[in-house]
């Protein structure tokens, strides 16, 4: 089921009392979020009180960020939120709602360990779990001036929350944290300590190289947050490199031991499917549907065990024989099911996030250059004339990200740090597409109105593809090939006849129709260039060297920009914007652009 980015009004009489929003009454006017963190999620009966008194509050923070754990994914949930909750597997999962106004975060392990998956203070901190947490894991989701409640507590611990810096009020059920001493923290500055960085237009502006997924999943995220976004591209349309793909396959990954892999895939596809519902893209530019995934030998295996609860069935089973016979397989083929999947058109994807009055685009600009002058970056043309400036500057332009990154002179910290290093390799790729009606009849009725894959995919009833600029005839687009460093993007033959043969070894029970029945003069091609890192994982945000302050990444997709681009642009933009992160801090790190230098 598809997510809901808005909740109806939770009750309609005056809220109780609540924790949290009797502090946020109390912020500063400069601090425009609020971080709430409770340590025992339940049913999720405390957050839906909070959104109750945010929804209800005039004078409520502009964002909220309400951070909850439970050991185990919850199996009773309250009606109201239980939609929104699917596949809630042992992690951190970022659930957007209220126009993302309201972001919640749920840490579903073991207490106090999951916490660390959670890198930034609250604003206020509630916990019924004093004794499981220990006043130390609590204190290091603290800064200076977080207030603290909790139940009823045994006086040892009272004393504990003392000695680790907080002043117990009177009755002893809350408190602040307020050390006499300077706290040292490994947590990101939140915006709410932030207050002495001037919020000025200057600070909410960047300049992103590209426009494909990565380039307008940033721009998004951060037009989202009140940002003025410059997207600059050398092509003179949308679309000029790989995201020109005319329509693309989400899909979970599934491993043995739910793999870096798997866990960034599901974070990335749950993020896809909320940003492309609350986009509102009609129903012939995407669809969410079930996936089969065929399994060739030895291949794609469900995790099992602890590692697989109750909560991976709803993303990912072992396929029924129906499904697969509707897929095109043979009743003895090996395949997934996954029921959180679907297919969009990429160039509606990215015209879609483009399209934010905070976001301005500019074809025919092709970068050559970068410098910063001072704490300013500047984009410059092959005439060395400036195309754009700014503090924040993001590249998101794929494979030539290395190309821009070299072009930086560095100063007096050349010697002793390495220059930034992206490793990335270009592997193009084709695929082949065709009319439904140029199909056989037996052919047609046979395909699944779902999309398959495994070693290569199939989509079929897609509508109107709009990058190609055809009309309105349902079309069927397989692939793809793989090519490493290969720049030449001009469709080729064999490709087709690779892409087709591919098709019939993806659906054995249809394979002598597939084979004899297409004509392949009647085709039509489409080809692009990925970029793939070594550790086949994206890469985001800055770079350690000194001279690079400012300039951000993203990049890296490989061939699951639809499943990841979106996850990778709000991870960006919770970074830039100091605010708790979309994903476990622990895969947020394996994804740091500076993992390679
Ligand atoms: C054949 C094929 C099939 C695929 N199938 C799928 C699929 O089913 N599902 C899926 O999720 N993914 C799929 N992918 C992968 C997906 O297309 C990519 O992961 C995604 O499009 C990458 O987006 P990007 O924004 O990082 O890069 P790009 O789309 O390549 O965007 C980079 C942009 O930067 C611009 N640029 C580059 N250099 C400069 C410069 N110096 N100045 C200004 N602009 C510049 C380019 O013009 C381009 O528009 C497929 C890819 C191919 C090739």
């Amino acid at each position: 089921m598809a997510q809901v980015q808005t909740l109806p009004k939770v009750m309609s009489h005056p809220p109780a009392p609540n924790f949290h929003a009797s502090h946020w009454q109390h912020r500063p006017a400069w601090q425009t979020t609020w971080h709430a963190i409770e340590t025992s999620f339940g049913r999720g009966e405390s957050f839906l009180h909070t959104l109750q008194a945010w929804q209800q509050d005039a004078n409520a923070p502009a964002t909220l960020f309400f951070t909850a754990f439970a050991n185990e994914s919850p199996s009773h949930l309250e009606p109201l939120i239980a939609g929104h909750l699917f596949g809630l597997l042992p992690g951190v999962h970022r659930i957007a709602l209220e126009n993302n106004k309201v972001q919640l975060t749920l840490c579903i392990g073991p207490a106090p360990v999951i916490a660390r998956e959670v890198d930034i203070a609250a604003d206020s901190f509630y916990t019924d779990s004093l004794e499981e947490w220990g006043a130390k894991s609590i204190a290091r989701l603290c800064k200076r001036g977080t207030c603290l409640a909790w139940s009823y507590t045994a006086s040892p611990l009272l004393k504990e929350l003392q000695q680790i810096g907080i002043q117990i009020n009177d009755p002893p059920q809350s408190g602040v944290y307020q050390p006499q001493w300077t706290p040292k923290t490994s947590l990101r500055p939140s915006s709410s300590t932030l207050f002495h960085l001037p919020n000025d237009a200057a600070n909410r502006h960047a300049v992103v190289i590209g426009s494909g997924l990565s380039g307008a999943a940033v721009a998004h995220s951060l037009a989202g947050r009140g940002w003025t976004v410059e997207v600059l591209d050398q092509g003179e349309n949308l679309g000029a490199g790989a995201s020109g793909l005319p329509a693309g396959i989400f899909a979970t990954h599934v491993s043995p031991d739910n793999n870096v892999l798997s866990r960034i895939t599901r974070d990335g596809v749950r993020a896809t499917l909320q940003r492309a519902k609350q986009l509102r893209l009609e129903g012939t530019q995407w669809q969410v549907s079930e996936l089969l995934e065929h399994r060739y030998a030895g291949k794609r295996q469900l995790p099992s065990g602890a590692l697989w609860p109750e909560a991976g069935h709803e993303w990912s089973t072992n396929a029924q024989t129906p499904q697969k016979v509707a897929g095109g397989l043979q009743e003895n083929s090996d395949a997934l099911w996954h029921a959180m999947a679907g297919w969009i058109q990429t160039h509606a994807f990215v015209k879609a996030q483009l399209s934010h009055p905070n976001i301005s685009w500019r074809g025919r600009c092709n970068v050559a250059q970068l410098q910063r002058i001072d704490s300013e970056w500047q984009a410059l043309d092959a005439h060395g004339q400036c195309l754009a400036t700014s503090k924040h500057m993001v590249l998101a332009n794929a494979h030539q990200c290395q190309a821009l990154l070299d072009t930086v002179q560095c100063t007096e910290h050349e010697k002793i740090n390495q220059r930034p290093h992206l490793p990335a390799t270009a592997l193009r790729g084709q695929v082949t597409l065709g009319s439904m009606a140029m199909l056989p009849p037996t052919l047609r009725e046979k395909l699944p109105s779902f999309p398959v894959n495994g070693h290569g995919s199939f989509i079929g009833q897609l509508k109107t593809l709009q990058s190609l600029g055809t009309d309105a005839e349902d079309y069927w687009i397989v692939g793809s090939s793989f090519q490493r460093n290969d720049f030449d993007v001009t469709p080729r033959h064999e490709d087709v006849v690779s892409n087709i043969q591919q098709w019939a070894e993806l659906m054995p029970a249809l394979s002598d129709e597939i084979q004899q029945g297409i004509e392949l003069s009647k085709t039509r091609s489409w080809a692009g260039i990925r970029s793939a890192l070594p550790d086949r994982v994206p890469a985001v945000g800055e770079f350690k060297h000194p001279d690079f302050k400012g300039l951000q990444v993203c990049t890296g997709m490989g061939a699951r920009g639809i499943s990841w681009s979106v996850l990778c642009g709000e991870l960006l933009a919770a970074h830039l914007n100091h605010e708790p992160l979309p994903m476990a801090a622990s895969l947020a790190k394996l994804m740091a652009a500076s993992r390679f230098g």
